[in-house]
């Protein structure tokens, strides 16, 4: 295939996805001076905190609050204001800003690229806060994954139909405008990875959805044949909740929904026990899950790292990686190709779960994991560096975790121009994680 960047992890959030309490609660939102801070940054969720905690601040929150949005929270503005856009206008404002920059267009020869292949990854949510929670609105109408999956498509969709532009005649805004341009030509390949937690569905529900959108993955024979087929349906795509939830493009075209998704996102912290051996009837929905995902070959990408959305308080005990050996020392699990998020990375800086990693791709061949949200710095590639020399060159994935990148990332072009010219990686190297191993890794 031809030469192309891959960000392997990336998110497309707006305010109305993520569990908003988990969000806030979020350990990396909460640094330094904790629950304090928390408020200053997101005052319009004061009501979620509890209430003992609001009646420990003085009065002059307020003040506080719009000080600290618009002298010290830039970083934080920059999420906001991105997941605050319409979804729709959010790849194209993501391309339209990396070609201003001209990101790809500088530098080492090697690494300039005129396609970028980014992969968002959904996140079961679940039911968010609403049960048990003594809300009075406290019934969700329908799976919540439903409303991300419309949003994704719906976003893939507005950016192959359409550009924005400089405008003609009000300087310093941008316009909406048909895309000249056709989806060879576009910058960025997208190709979404569908998050699902087995405990939100029952059994039967979770083989609706593996022959709803990966039907026909296991006929595949090559890469190419597998690509082509997502490829084609980009942009192609237009579905809204309505259709998804009552099925209606399904009866028209039973394989409507294939090749929509490249993979499957799972998420620990947010209460998926990876190998729930104690409880039977959630085991089987597990073991279904990951042996389909085995047979038909569709990567998965597990959250790994103590930080991110936490809902249980067993999100360590979940997301450490040694819950791994047991499944793919498995025949029918060791070839799953997966992607362990994050490097296993943890707050203490213990390099524990990073180590188990290591040791189950030196043991499995489709083991891979993604530096995602470690490297906002040019400097914070000698970590990089040191793991690739244990053996892992061909098994590290460049992701950026944008847009919570953007918790310590001044921006997607930021982020992604440290990597292209940290000097703690060579060409050959940065080539490797960037391009041929989550090729492999994405497509076979
Ligand atoms: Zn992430």
């Amino acid at each position: 295939m031809s030469h192309k960047f891959y960000d392997i992890h990336y998110h497309l959030f707006d305010l109305s996805h993520p569990n908003l309490l988990a969000f806030i609660l979020r350990d990396d939102m909460i640094t330094g001076e904790s629950v304090r801070k928390v408020m200053r940054k997101l005052p319009l969720l004061l009501k979620f905190v509890p209430l003992g905690a609001v009646n420990f601040f003085s009065g002059k929150i307020a003040e506080r609050i719009k000080d600290f949005i618009q002298n010290d929270a830039g970083k934080f503005r920059n999420l906001l204001s991105m997941m605050e856009n319409s979804i729709e206008y959010h790849f194209l404002l993501a391309d339209y800003y990396i070609r201003k920059e001209k990101i790809f267009c500088s530098g080492d020869e090697k690494l300039k690229f005129n396609k970028i292949v980014i992969c968002p990854l959904l996140i079961d949510f679940g039911f968010k806060n609403l049960k048990n929670s003594g809300c009075f609105y406290d019934l969700p109408p329908a799976k919540p994954v439903a409303g991300q999956v419309a949003d994704v498509l719906k976003s893939i969709r507005f950016y192959y139909n359409y550009d924005i532009i400089p405008h003609p005649v009000k300087e310093g805004e941008l316009r909406l405008v048909k895309s000249s341009t056709s989806k060879e030509d576009k910058l960025f390949e997208i190709y979404p990875f569908l998050g699902i937690n087995p405990r939100n569905y029952d059994l039967l529900e979770i083989k609706a959805l593996i022959d709803k959108y990966f039907s026909g993955y296991e006929n595949d024979s090559m890469p190419e044949e597998r690509y082509k087929k997502l490829f084609a349906r980009l942009g192609e795509v237009e579905v809204n909740l309505e259709d998804l939830i009552f099925r209606k493009k399904e009866k028209e075209n039973p394989e409507y929904y294939s090749y929509i998704f490249a993979g499957v996102k799972l998420y620990p912290p947010l209460g998926l026990n990876p190998w729930p051996e104690d409880e039977p009837a959630e085991l089987d929905k597990v073991k279904f899950l990951l042996s389909e995902c085995a047979r038909k070959k569709i990567p998965v990408t597990v959250h790994c790292s103590d930080g991110g959305f936490k809902t249980t308080p067993e999100a360590d005990y979940f997301s450490n990686p040694e819950r791994w050996i047991k499944i793919l020392n498995q025949s029918s699990f060791k070839d799953l190709r997966i992607n362990f998020a994050h490097m296993g990375n943890r707050a203490s800086g213990s390099r524990e779960w990073l180590n188990t990693i290591i040791s189950l791709a030196e043991k499995f061949e489709n083991v891979y994991t993604d530096f995602s949200c470690l490297t906002p710095e040019i400097e914070d590639y000698k970590l990089v560096a040191g793991i690739i020399e244990k053996n892992m060159s061909s098994r590290l994935l460049f992701g950026s975790d944008f847009v919570i990148n953007l918790l310590w990332s001044g921006s997607y072009n930021e982020y992604l121009k440290n990597f292209l010219i940290t000097p703690y990686l060579n060409t050959e190297q940065k080539l490797k994680v960037c391009s041929a191993n989550p090729e492999k890794f994405l497509f076979g």
